[in-house]
């Protein structure tokens, strides 16, 4: 299997959720078990070494590598969710959507200074998500911090936005 082959299985579905988004389905590869060990692999390979201590997955589809990785490397899982959905005391961050702004949340007691991290989502776009979810973490003193996605949308830029301090990795590029 190779990285273009996965590449090949993402489904594009046009104007979802809304007008002009050409939306990437990766539906189409999780339900493929070859695909997802192949991907499993390659990310648990790339992160082995790393002391990774939590895994962060942000809702809702990056919790579903992010609980496989989290496993692999033997970390714990730590959910970013949209607000009102995780039941303690929270930190929260409001980011800015194409249209409008949402807001994320992360328990106050998830993280502490001493941890080394990987931020997982599915796909980067513009990467408001990703950097509000960077942000949550900082506020806890977090120093160590990776992120990844598995697809990462160029052409919009996402990664310039990013943290320096934040060594990002994605695996398929459109
Ligand atoms: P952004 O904050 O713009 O980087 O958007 C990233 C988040 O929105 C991720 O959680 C993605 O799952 C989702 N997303 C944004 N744009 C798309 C797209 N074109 N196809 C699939 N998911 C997307």
């Amino acid at each position: 299997m190779t990285l273009e082959e996965v590449k090949k299985e993402i489904r594009d579905i046009p104007d979802f959720p809304s007008k002009g988004i050409l939306f990437k389905d990766l539906t189409t590869v999780f339900k493929n078990p070859q695909s997802m060990e192949y991907l499993t692999n390659i990310l648990v390979d790339m992160y082995k070494d790393k002391k990774i201590t939590k895994v962060i997955g942000i809702e809702s589809r990056g919790f579903i590598f992010g609980a496989i990785l989290a496993h692999k490397l033997h970390a714990g899982f730590v959910p970013v969710r949209k607000k009102g959905k995780l039941p303690a005391s929270c930190f929260e961050l409001d980011y800015k959507l194409e249209y409008g702004t949402a807001t994320l949340e992360i328990h106050k007691d998830a993280l502490n200074n001493n941890d080394t991290i990987l931020i997982h989502d599915d796909l980067l776009a513009t990467g408001g998500t990703l950097c509000a979810a960077i942000e949550l973490t900082k506020m806890m003193g977090v120093k160590n911090i990776y992120a990844n996605t598995i697809v990462e949308l160029e052409f919009l830029h996402g990664k310039e936005a990013m943290d320096d301090v934040v060594v990002y990795n994605s695996l398929i590029r459109f």
